[in-house]
């Protein structure tokens, strides 16, 4: 679309100097990014970090003809006879105005969306849904602020059938400006949580200026679990249609039931009546609370449930950001494999160019053809091809039957897959490569292919393996003892939330962990079970109550400061978790404490003993089978005396994974599984599965003469000619220094390759004279051709200290059949 100078500067009560004759098609505000001067905005924005007044000379320089100024920049006119400006007060209020108006000219609805996260998520996928029966023009990516918001108004097309705009705000007074450019028919209130919490006083506050998005709505779509949102939106808009979404009976589309099934969810749902199944490509909780909000939001515009179910299946998690990776031959790659449309695009190319000018490599687009641009297949070309020209691109490679046919079958291909076979990928050289194309043309295959191999190295942790595992600990205990699972230390160095939600799913009682730090990061991923806190430090106590952390009390100093704390919170029926140390000599009370401690507990109402426990220090080895015995014997006696002197009964517990092998007798009402369901058996158990696999790669391959060293130290001296590997795994990785000079080992496609020289902190050299391989083979540093506990053997240590000291820059990947 175009509007006249004139038209702009009426809609925005601002003042017009220069030529009035100019009309504006596009819109700039940052000076940096390349641009046509024809028909295009320039907007003048002060803010803290930069001016764009000063750029005025240069621009107009390039040919710049039509600028949104501000009065107090004093800006010389007489200088730039050939230029239009918009003088206003303030340029972003300006532009504001300008969408306000350009806003009104539509008939199609708009649907805002605000909230703390999930907007533009939820955008796309509404997106993707509605555009099975409509067109549907949407803010690109997350351009939600107060820029970003006017230049999506301005950037939709006329035709459109719905308009999606997403709403950010970060602080108060923001949300009436920008709700005047979107006036929603429609409102989504996505969810309400911590994000830009500092310029709020409340969250009651914060969301009270999100809702004046929907101001001008008719209906307003929400999560009806939430009951702070919930009491809020009824507040504020009684006379609105108010549509929700969750598990209460008196949401509008209800969850009568979640199953999750090999990585997907399904969500039995019912919606006017109907009951119905809904299956999700993902299982976390965010993206299905996301999901529900989409589906409710197009079941209430008339998207049938067949229709639905079909596409909600084919919604993939967006990665929002351009990611920018290191391809073959020096050059760039810029994947934006989800969509293609011109708006997303000209953003794609910008980010190209600020990525790729920094390395001076020329500028290379593969492209798909371009979906629901309601634009014959020749003028759409011709567009593609201006916009390409005017971002620098000297290759343009097309994939797609329309492309194929605009371009004439040059440097064009019908499909993905005839790329993948007839283009020499090789060919691709010194470039900076933007990757454009709609989902279904799969351009992560493309990717994968241009993608340097990466040398990475992969703690690998199969959750199929570590459920199984689990599930055996279960068949040694009674049916009734319940299961402690230990996830402290980052799950002995496997992960956080993605083991304590496998467990949540095992149906585990309650979680262990070592501190409230950790706890916490859990409950904010969302894990609802109970969780101990093993080691408590007295500070954490007023946030572990908030975040229902349960603690272990080990002495009368611990437990005053508890109580305290518990008082200080005017809270009631806090459990509470007695240690009591049977011969481990560590944290716990001693069996003469226990007449005091039944004083002190009785004493308060607020705290009640959930459970005692008691830590054995030798079960893995039978040379301490008797004291063993022992520490189980004293526990049992301290328990008695406690329930006595306490009058009511707790949980009682005492055995660790080896326990549980070793003395099920001794499992009393709950045991705590640790090491075990990780893969490590203290009795070479058979029945176990292994979890954790570490794997490298081989970097570079070096002949090495006789009498050379290898490494720091020149440590590594050879008395052979032989052939070394560099793998990218060193100490700071956790790959032990003592593995050193021939200590450890790796295994490279099955067989041995011992390790010459000193181990760096980044990575490593082993001695692969024998084998034969090649840079890029797999290396496995532990799993199951080279077990753990052999590792630990070599180092004189236990499994324990291995797993956990695999440094946090290790990527963990999560395997799942
Ligand atoms: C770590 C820990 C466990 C688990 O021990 P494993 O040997 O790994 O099974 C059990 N209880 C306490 C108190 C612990 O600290």
């Amino acid at each position: 679309m175009s509007y006249s100078v004139v038209q702009l500067a009426q809609w925005s009560n601002a003042r017009l100097i220069g030529v009035s004759d100019q009309t504006v098609e596009k819109i700039v505000y940052d000076s940096r990014k390349p641009f046509t001067p024809d028909h295009t905005l320039f907007v003048a924005i002060n803010s803290s970090t930069n001016n764009g007044h000063a750029f005025i000379p240069e621009l107009y320089e390039k040919g710049m003809r039509i600028f949104i100024v501000e009065v107090k920049a004093a800006i010389d006119y007489q200088l730039y006879p050939e230029a239009s400006f918009i003088e206003c007060s303030n340029s972003v209020d300006c532009l504001q105005l300008i969408a306000g108006r350009i806003r009104q000219s539509f008939s199609a609805p708009f649907i805002g969306i605000t909230g703390s996260n999930g907007k533009t998520i939820i955008k796309e996928w509404l997106t993707r849904i509605l555009e099975s029966t409509s067109k549907v023009g949407r803010s690109p990516r997350s351009f939600n602020s107060q820029i970003g918001v006017p230049l999506s108004v301005w950037l939709l097309s006329e035709d459109i059938n719905y308009a999606i705009i997403e709403a950010g705000i970060s602080m108060p007074g923001e949300m009436d400006k920008i709700a005047d450019c979107i006036r929603p028919d429609y409102g989504i209130l996505t969810n309400i949580g911590q994000a830009h919490q500092e310029n709020f006083q409340t969250i009651e506050q914060k969301l009270d200026e999100k809702l004046k998005l929907f101001d001008s709505a008719h209906t307003i779509f929400y999560n009806g679990d939430d009951a702070l949102v919930s009491k809020a939106i009824k507040n504020k808009f009684p006379r609105k249609k108010l549509v929700s979404a969750g598990v209460n009976s008196t949401n509008d589309l209800q969850v009568k039931q979640s199953v999750l099934s090999h990585g997907k969810m399904k969500l039995s749902l019912l919606w006017q009546e109907q009951s119905f199944v809904l299956e999700l490509p993902f299982q976390d909780a965010i993206s299905v609370e996301n999901s529900l909000l989409v589906a409710l939001c197009a079941l209430h515009l008339g998207i049938t449930i067949e229709v639905l179910q079909k596409e909600m299946l084919r919604l993939s998690p967006i990665a929002m950001r351009l990611e920018q990776k290191e391809a073959i031959n020096n050059c760039l790659l810029i994947d934006d494999g989800y969509s293609a449309d011109l708006t997303s695009l000209e953003l794609a190319l910008d980010f190209l160019n600020q990525m790729g000018a920094k390395r001076g490599l020329s500028k290379t687009l593969i492209l798909s053809d371009i979906q629901q641009s309601g634009m014959n297949a020749a003028l759409l070309f011709k567009k593609v091809q201006k916009l390409a020209h005017e971002k620098g691109i000297s290759k343009l490679i097309g994939i797609g039957h329309e492309l194929y046919s605009a371009m004439g079958g040059v440097n064009a291909y019908q499909n993905t897959d005839e790329f993948l076979q007839k283009a020499d990928i090789s060919s691709f050289k010194d470039e900076a490569i933007l990757l454009k194309g709609a989902r279904h043309f799969a351009f992560e295959r493309i990717s994968a292919m241009l993608e340097q191999r990466r040398h990475k190295t992969v703690l690998e942790i199969n959750l199929n393996a570590l459920a199984e595992n689990v599930k055996y600990f279960r068949s040694l205990l009674k049916k009734e003892t319940k299961l402690l699972a230990m996830v402290k230390a980052f799950s002995y160095g496997t992960g956080s939330f993605e083991i304590a939600n496998l467990l949540a799913l095992q149906k585990v009682d309650y979680l262990g962990v070592a501190f409230a730090d950790e706890g916490i990061e859990l409950r904010k991923a969302g894990i609802n079970l109970p969780i101990i806190v093993m080691n408590p430090e007295l500070s954490s106590f007023p946030l572990m109550l908030e975040y229902e952390l349960e603690p272990e009390i080990y002495s009368f100093e611990v437990l005053d400061a508890f109580l305290s704390a518990v008082q200080r919170q005017g809270v009631s029926q806090v459990p509470i978790h007695i240690k009591v140390d049977t011969g481990m000599n560590r944290l716990g009370f001693i069996p003469d404490d226990v007449d005091e401690l039944i004083r002190q507990i009785k004493k308060y109402s607020s705290v009640y003993v959930s459970s005692v426990f008691s830590h054995l220090a030798g079960s893995d080895e039978a040379i301490h089978d008797g004291y063993t015995q022992l520490q189980v014997e004293r526990f049992s006696v301290c328990c008695d005396q406690l329930e006595d002197g306490l009058g009511y009964s707790f949980i009682r517990h005492i055995l660790n994974s080896a326990g549980i092998e070793r003395f099920p007798e001794a499992q009393m009402d709950m045991v705590r599984l640790g090491i075990g369901m990780y893969g490590v058996s203290a009795i070479g158990n058979q029945h176990l599965q292994q979890v954790n696999t570490l794997n490298s790669y081989v970097s570079q391959l070096k002949k090495i003469k006789a009498g050379e060293t290898v490494g720091y130290s020149r440590k590594g001296q050879s008395e052979k000619d032989m052939q070394i590997a560099v793998i990218p795994i060193g100490y700071a990785d956790g790959y032990n220094r003592r593995l050193s000079n021939g200590v450890g080992h790796v295994i490279i496609n099955g067989k041995e390759a011992r390790v010459v020289g000193n181990i760096c902190m980044d990575m490593c050299m082993v001695d692969v004279t024998e084998l034969n391989i090649k840079t890029g083979d797999k290396v496995e540093i532990f799993g199951s051709q080279l077990c753990i506990n052999d590792l630990a053997r070599c180092l004189e240590t236990i499994p324990y200290e291995i797993l956990t000291s695999i440094s946090r820059r290790v990527k963990r990947v999560y395997v799942m059949e």
